[in-house]
């Protein structure tokens, strides 16, 4: 419900998660009468009374005092490339360490992590937990000069991100928030003394498209952006284009005067490719030319640098110089390399500084040794998996715990078409340990991968469907009928199933 002011009502009844919530004070509230509380972090403003939760299931009043249930309650930390997030011109290629968490300010009717992003349907194996002191450990254990917060979405875990991202800056680690943005001004204001760069996805232009399909509203999110804009951040712009509801050529080109009347004209805006979900599954995925189309216009209005999102084989996820034309970043899904540069940032040909962040690699960390060091087995039995590419599937999410005490390693090769294998990636992970990572198809002629680990490796494989999406089901449990669609899919009412 909500009242005039736009204020909403938290649930009407005492709230329990699914999952192991912990208490954790939160930050920006304030305390009204009868032990009532009124929630400051997003533009939602509810107001609880003791018991309730607000609209993202994650802050309750315990007692008439606000608390944060997901203070360090994650999904599993995961590597994957600084790309992921709609992030082109920062650091390029750069290895991010991805947390997630659990609830959101909005619900969107097409969320792509809803399993993860709406409390109700958050299943407890999916959460892990973490201290804002391990999360910077693994980040400097292997060398990962980033930490990204996305998935579900970071506003309502406004503590958690405080906390670590300003132990992570102390270590020279950046942190990088990927946001629908629905915050607060003061929110968004704390977030800049210790966040670097901001990917922040504007649903549309259109008040009754964020009415309607995410309910929540726009000026707030406009604001927001603004600010951590003049405050002098990295910020990126994305765009979930939603066949046949906000795909059109009008849509793109009102958001790229937008970006150009408020942020800057070489701010990147990428149009990403929405795939089917959730309560969204009655069209396909946008068609890639409506995509192209979009960006054409947002050029044409005057930005220097718009990109297609969960797309591959087109020339336009790469940069080219605004000044001559020339090529200076290659990107095949995921994975950058800078060609056409030199030393200095600057395009090769024609001398013209490209706007965008190089991370020196004196400012990365050095990678220490994972785990506890142990003599390395004799020798150690191995366990093959293969997964062949298919469809849109491009990428995987590969979980390996562990259950060992030994260190070891978890190796990946890349199924070249008639031509054996080539080495890519390789993962040590400690005794008792787990970690998960993204690969993902790098040349046009690869088949699909090759995983090699210990047998006394517990191996988790998901299929990934787009960036930023975070699969809960492994292909050992259950594998969807076409790649349209991940699995689970939303049942009304229900926490979701597997079969249709
Ligand atoms: S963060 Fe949650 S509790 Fe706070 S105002 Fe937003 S939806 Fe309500």
């Amino acid at each position: 419900m909500s009242n005039t002011d736009g204020v909403r009502d938290g649930p009407m009844f005492s709230y329990r998660p699914n999952w192991e919530a912990s208490f954790h004070d939160a930050r920006l509230w304030q305390r009204l009468e009868n032990d009532a509380v009124q929630c400051g972090l997003s533009p939602r403003h509810c107001k609880m009374r003791p018991g309730q939760a607000g609209f993202c299931g994650v802050r309750q009043n315990v007692n008439g005092r606000l608390v944060s249930l997901n203070y360090g309650q994650a999904t599993h930390i995961s590597q994957e490339s600084v790309e992921t997030e709609a992030v082109f011109h920062f650091a390029p290629g750069a290895p991010i360490l991805s947390l997630g968490n659990v609830g959101c300010m909005l619900n969107c009717d097409y969320c792509q992590n809803w399993r993860t992003s709406q409390a109700r349907y958050v299943s407890s194996a999916d959460v892990h937990r973490y201290t804002p002191e391990r999360v910077v450990e693994i980040a400097v254990e292997r060398g990962i000069p980033i930490i990204s917060w996305t998935y579900n979405d970071p506003v309502v875990w406004h503590e958690f991100v405080l906390d670590t991202s300003r132990i992570a800056r102390a270590r020279g680690i950046r942190a990088l928030f990927k946001s629908a943005f629905f915050i607060s001004l003061e929110a968004a204001a704390e977030l800049c003394e210790v966040v670097d760069v901001f990917s922040i996805s504007i649903k549309s232009l259109d008040e009754d498209f964020y009415r309607k399909i995410t309910k929540g509203w726009l000026p707030p999110v406009l604001r927001a952006t603004r600010l951590v804009f003049e405050q002098g951040k990295h910020v990126e712009i994305s765009n979930l284009m939603v066949t046949d509801a906000n795909d059109t050529t009008d849509d793109a080109r009102r958001l790229a005067e937008w970006v150009l009347a408020n942020l800057s004209a070489s701010t990147p805006l990428h149009f990403a490719r929405f795939h089917p979900d959730y309560k969204y599954t009655h069209v396909n995925r946008t068609p890639i030319e409506r995509l192209e189309e979009a960006r054409r216009a947002a050029l044409e209005e005057g930005l220097l640098f718009a990109y297609l999102g969960n797309a591959r084989d087109t020339e336009s996820l790469n940069t080219q110089c605004p000044g001559c034309g020339h090529t200076l970043i290659v990107r095949t899904g995921t994975h950058a390399r800078e060609v056409g540069l030199d030393a200095l940032g600057r395009c090769a040909n024609c001398q013209r500084k490209l706007e965008y962040v190089r991370l020196e690699s004196a400012a990365r960390p050095p990678a220490k040794k994972v785990g506890e060091l142990r003599p390395a087995a004799p020798s150690r039995r191995l366990q093959r998996r293969e997964f062949l590419w298919h469809g849109e599937i491009n990428a995987l999410h590969v979980e390996a715990h562990n259950l060992g005490l030994q260190r070891g390693h978890v190796s990946c090769r890349r199924l070249i078409d008639g031509n054996g294998a080539e080495s890519g990636q390789s993962v040590e992970i400690g005794g008792q340990d787990s970690f998960r990572f993204m690969v993902s198809k790098f040349r046009p002629d690869e088949n699909g991968v090759e995983i090699m680990a210990p047998e006394d490796f517990k191996l988790r494989i998901f299929e990934v469907y787009d960036r930023a999406h975070y699969p809960t089901v492994d292909l050992d449990t259950a594998q969807a009928d076409q790649d349209q669609t991940p699995l689970p899919y939303y049942t009304r009412g229900g926490r979701g199933g597997l079969r249709r």
